[in-house]
C-alpha cells in the first residue's frame, strides 16, 4: 500500500502504543502502519477507544500519560520522530506538524488576547517585532474568515462563537506553514453549518498550502466531504483502508458495515438506524482470534481462534477480515 504519486510526509510503520494499568498493559494501538501525502487527507475513523486519537497523539509526539511507544517507527519527512527530546518536539510542532482539537478552548489561553496568541507565535518561532507579529496575526485571522480581524486581535477567546474560535485554532496551527495537519474531531462541537463552513475552510488552505492532514473523527459524514482515504481502527487496530469512495460504496469488513448502517442516508426515510451490538473489548484482555468476533454477524470458529491479517484488496486498499469477499457481496445488496 504505497503511494507512487506523491512523497510521503508521513508514514507510520507498524507502530504500537501500550499504557500501563493497574490490570497489566493495555495495547491501545497495535500493528498501525500508514501514509499521508501533500495535499492529501486520511481520515481515522472509529468508535472511541478505538486507538485513534492515541495514534494522532503519537505522530504529534503528545504521548499520553502512562503510554509508550512499544513498537514501530513515525518518519516524517525521511526522519523517525519517536523518542526525540522534548525540546526537539518544542521546534519540530508548529514549524512542520500542527493540532486542531475539538474543543479550542482548551487550548486556548483564556486569559490571553487571541492577537496576542497568535503573535507570540511569530514572535518566539520566528523572531520578529511585536507590530510586525499583530500585523502577521491579523492577517492570518483574516485569511481563516474572521471578519473585523485587526479590531478582534485584543478580545478574549470567550468573545468568539465556537466557530470563529474554531477558525482561531486554525490560524494558529497553520501560523508556521506546517506540512502535516492533525484535526482531531475539529467540527464535533459545532452546528451543521458552521461544520460545513470550517471544512470548507480547511480544504482550501490544504489545495493552497499544500497540506497533508489527518482528519480524526467518528462522523463518517464529515469524513465523506473532507477526506480523500480512510482507515477504519477497531480495538487499536486498522481493519480496513481504501479511497472514501471504495470505503462507502464497497465496505470490505463488518466493522466498516456496521459503522455504515448505523449513518442516516436520504434512502432511509427516517428508518431506526442499525447500531452495532455489543460494546468494543478490553484492551488489556482482548477477545481471542479477531477482536471483533463477540460482535461481528458474519463470525465462524476460525475467527475465535486466529487473527485476520490484512488483505491487500488494491493499491491502496486492504481489509483484516478472514471473510472479506462475503462482506463486499453483502454490502452490495444493502
Ligand atoms: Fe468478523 Fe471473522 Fe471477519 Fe473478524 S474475521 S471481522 S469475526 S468475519
Amino acid at each position: 500500500m504505497t503511494n507512487q504519486a506523491a512523497p510521503h510526509l508521513l508514514a507510520v510503520e507498524d507502530l504500537a502504543v501500550e499504557f500501563d494499568t493497574p490490570q497489566g498493559p493495555q495495547r491501545a494501538v497495535r500493528g498501525v502502519s500508514f501514509e499521508v501525502g501533500e495535499c492529501e487527507t486520511l481520515a481515522i475513523v472509529g468508535e472511541s477507544g478505538s486507538g485513534k486519537s492515541v495514534t494522532a497523539q503519537t505522530v504529534m509526539g503528545l504521548i499520553p500519560l502512562r503510554a509508550r511507544v512499544a513498537g514501530g517507527r513515525v518518519v516524517l519527512e525521511g526522519r523517525d520522530v519517536v523518542g526525540l527530546s522534548d525540546r526537539e518536539w518544542r521546534k519540530l510542532r508548529g514549524e512542520r506538524i500542527a493540532m486542531i482539537f475539538q474543543d479550542p478552548l482548551s487550548a486556548l489561553n483564556p486569559s490571553l488576547t487571541v492577537g496576542y496568541q497568535i503573535a507570540e507565535m511569530f514572535r518566539r518561532h520566528r523572531g520578529m517585532g511585536r507590530k510586525d507579529a499583530r500585523r502577521r496575526a491579523a492577517e492570518l485571522m483574516d485569511q481563516v474568515g474572521i471578519p473585523d480581524a485587526a479590531r478582534r486581535l485584543d478580545d478574549h477567546p470567550h468573545r468568539f462563537s465556537g466557530g470563529m474560535r474554531q477558525r482561531v485554532m486554525i490560524a494558529m496551527a497553520l501560523a508556521l506553514d506546517p506540512l502535516l495537519l492533525i484535526a482531531d474531531e475539529p467540527t464535533t462541537a459545532l452546528d451543521v453549518t458552521v461544520q460545513a463552513q470550517i471544512l470548507r475552510l480547511l480544504r482550501e488552505r490544504q489545495r493552497t498550502d499544500r497540506l497533508g492532514m489527518i482528519l480524526i473523527s467518528h462522523d463518517l459524514g464529515v469524513v465523506a466531504r473532507a477526506a480523500d482515504r480512510v482507515a477504519v481502527m477497531y480495538a487499536g487496530r486498522i481493519v480496513e483502508t481504501g479511497t472514501v469512495a471504495e470505503v462507502y460504496e464497497r465496505p470490505a469488513h463488518p466493522y466498516t458495515l456496521g459503522l455504515m448502517r448505523a449513518v442516516p442516508t436520504s434512502r432511509d426515510g427516517g428508518a431506526p438506524l442499525e447500531a452495532i451490538e455489543g460494546q468494543p473489548p478490553s484492551l488489556t484482555d482482548p477477545p481471542t482470534g479477531c477482536s471483533f468476533h463477540p460482535r461481528c454477524p458474519f463470525a465462524r470458529d476460525v475467527c475465535r481462534e486466529s487473527d485476520p491479517e490484512p488483505r491487500v484488496l488494491g493499491p491502496r486498499r486492504a481489509s483484516a477480515c478472514h471473510f472479506t469477499e462475503e462482506v463486499i457481496a453483502n454490502a452490495r445488496e444493502r
